[in-house]
């Protein structure tokens, strides 16, 4: 996604005519996110955050003839994607550009001679110079192994096709409180679900409401005051956001607090809610100059790693991956009617008698119909991309981090166990299970560097 219009922004610098080949067998355009879908299910950005063009961030909102600050239907977004993508073809194809749209499956990636990847599809192999993998984000992750049993939705996606079918009256169990979560709490409403909703996982934390961002200018967690520490650990990456929140005039305990407060999700959410206009943490990591967390993220230790993976990611990607304002107001009213119950502490889940029983910290009733909402990295993806992946480890092309994030170079995209073969990677499969790389302005910017690298490749090789 992005990719070619990337290029297109580049257009003037190739010295040669690019020729593309999208491999894509059915999402063209929208990608898996924003293919037609129940209109419950919101992009969680406002309009404004979701150009495809970061030079014009306004080109989505005036696609939409809609203001800057409106969450849409994604199906809504998606039909802008496509049309930016034919868009972009048409202009590169009347600059002399080919670009031609293969709609199949890349089954498997290999080494070909003189240093061309060689790309096997159901049709055929051909060789390319370079090739870009952006195959989106991992499948759900069935984690108590009950496919097959009949009331388990082991994929909620497309909403329209998997919730219509459920009883409303029914006890509709969700694994996991993530978005894919509040996608299915939404759209059970939306279809007019009156029955009892159960939310569980391990932590209970749902995303935050997504604030109003203030425009505050970062005067401790900057680039310099990064690189002025010999070894930076976690404790001095603390005092920096503490620093940061009081000279932006807060109660730096207090928020910290509130971020990584144990109070339940309704509580955090009702308080999220009442503060949407004074959100400091938020609008401190928005704010940040992009380079600085992956410079934090290379200075600390492997050990520290873990920590932000196991003990703080469920809280900081609450605000990393927000939902709409809109959507939280929905939750918290059915919350408070007592339809909608989260459940921390899910320990298992059971299928016994045609029912499924879960074991929480608290008692959950059996439930009639269960639907998975969790989601597996894009390195362990059930889905269309498991072929070409594990072709990636039978070639020795690529090497993964700990969190199964694919190691590519962040100057340049390219997947540094491929050299020299120029394979390069962009999206969640870079970010794997620790960061969030999939926002569409993530993978907008990882396209830019791709793209930046593909013509600096080509003046190198055309002079
Ligand atoms: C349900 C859901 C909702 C989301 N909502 C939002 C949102 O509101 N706002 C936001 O910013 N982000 C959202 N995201 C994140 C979203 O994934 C990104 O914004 C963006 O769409 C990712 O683009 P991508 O090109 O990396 O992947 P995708 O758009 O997922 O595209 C990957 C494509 O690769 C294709 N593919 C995979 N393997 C192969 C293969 N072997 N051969 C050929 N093709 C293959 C797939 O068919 C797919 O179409 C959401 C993600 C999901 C899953």
């Amino acid at each position: 996604m992005g990719l070619l219009g990337r290029m297109l922004a580049r257009a003037d610098e190739f010295r040669r005519a690019p020729r593309v080949v999208v491999y894509e067998p059915d999402n063209l355009g929208h990608g898996v996110a924003f293919g037609a879908d129940l209109e419950s299910a919101l992009i969680n950005l406002p309009a404004g955050r979701m150009s495809m063009d970061p030079g014009d961030p306004d080109q989505f909102a005036r696609w939409l003839d809609a203001a800057g600050d409106a969450y849409v239907p994604r199906q809504v977004f998606g039909e802008y994607l496509v049309d930016e993508f034919w868009r972009a073809v048409g202009q590169a194809r009347a600059l002399g550009w080919t670009v031609d749209v293969v709609p199949e499956t890349v089954a498997a990636l290999g080494k070909g001679s003189a240093n061309e990847l060689l790309v096997r599809t159901p049709a055929g192999v051909r060789s390319f110079g370079q090739v870009v993998l952006g195959v989106g984000s991992g499948t759900t992750a069935d984690p108590y192994r009950l496919s097959g049993a009949s009331g388990y939705v082991v994929d909620p996606y497309p909403l329209a096709a998997t919730l219509p079918g459920i009883a409303p009256r029914s006890h509709v169990l969700v694994i996991g409180t993530g978005l894919t979560a509040i996608d299915v709490v939404l759209g059970l409403l939306h279809l007019g679900h009156d029955g009892r909703i159960t939310l569980a996982s391990r932590t209970g934390i749902l995303p935050g409401p997504r604030p109003q961002i203030m425009p505050l200018d970062p005067k401790h967690l900057t680039i310099d005051a990064v690189r002025r520490f010999e070894s930076l650990g976690l404790g001095d990456v603390w005092e920096l956001l503490k620093l940061e929140l009081a000279s932006a005039g807060f109660d730096a305990d207090t928020e910290i607090s509130w971020l990584l407060s144990s109070a339940s999700a309704t509580e955090r959410l009702r308080y999220q809610l009442d503060r949407l206009d004074a959100a400091p943490i938020q609008s401190i990591f928005e704010n940040l100059e992009t380079p600085v967390p992956p410079m934090i993220r290379a200075a600390l230790s492997a050990d520290e790693m873990l920590k932000v993976a196991f003990d703080y990611k469920p809280y900081l990607k609450s605000i990393q991956c927000p939902m709409p304002p809109v959507s939280a107001r929905k939750l918290l009213a059915v919350m408070d009617s007592g339809q909608l119950v989260v459940a921390p502490g899910i320990t298992a889940l059971r299928h016994r008698n045609g029912r499924f029983e879960a074991v929480a910290r608290e008692s959950v009733p059996a439930a009639e119909v269960v639907i998975d909402a969790t989601r597996l990295s894009p390195r362990r993806t059930k889905g269309r991309a498991r072929g070409l992946l594990d072709s990636l480890s039978a070639e020795r092309l690529a090497s993964w981090n700990s969190f199964d994030g694919l190691i590519v170079d962040p100057r340049t995209g390219r997947v540094v166990a491929a050299a020299p073969y120029r394979l390069f990677a962009y999206g969640e499969i870079t970010a794997g299970e620790l960061y969030y790389a999939s926002s569409l302005p993530a993978v907008v910017r990882g396209a830019n560097v791709v793209a930046a690298e593909l013509v600096r490749h080509d003046n190198e090789v055309g002079s």
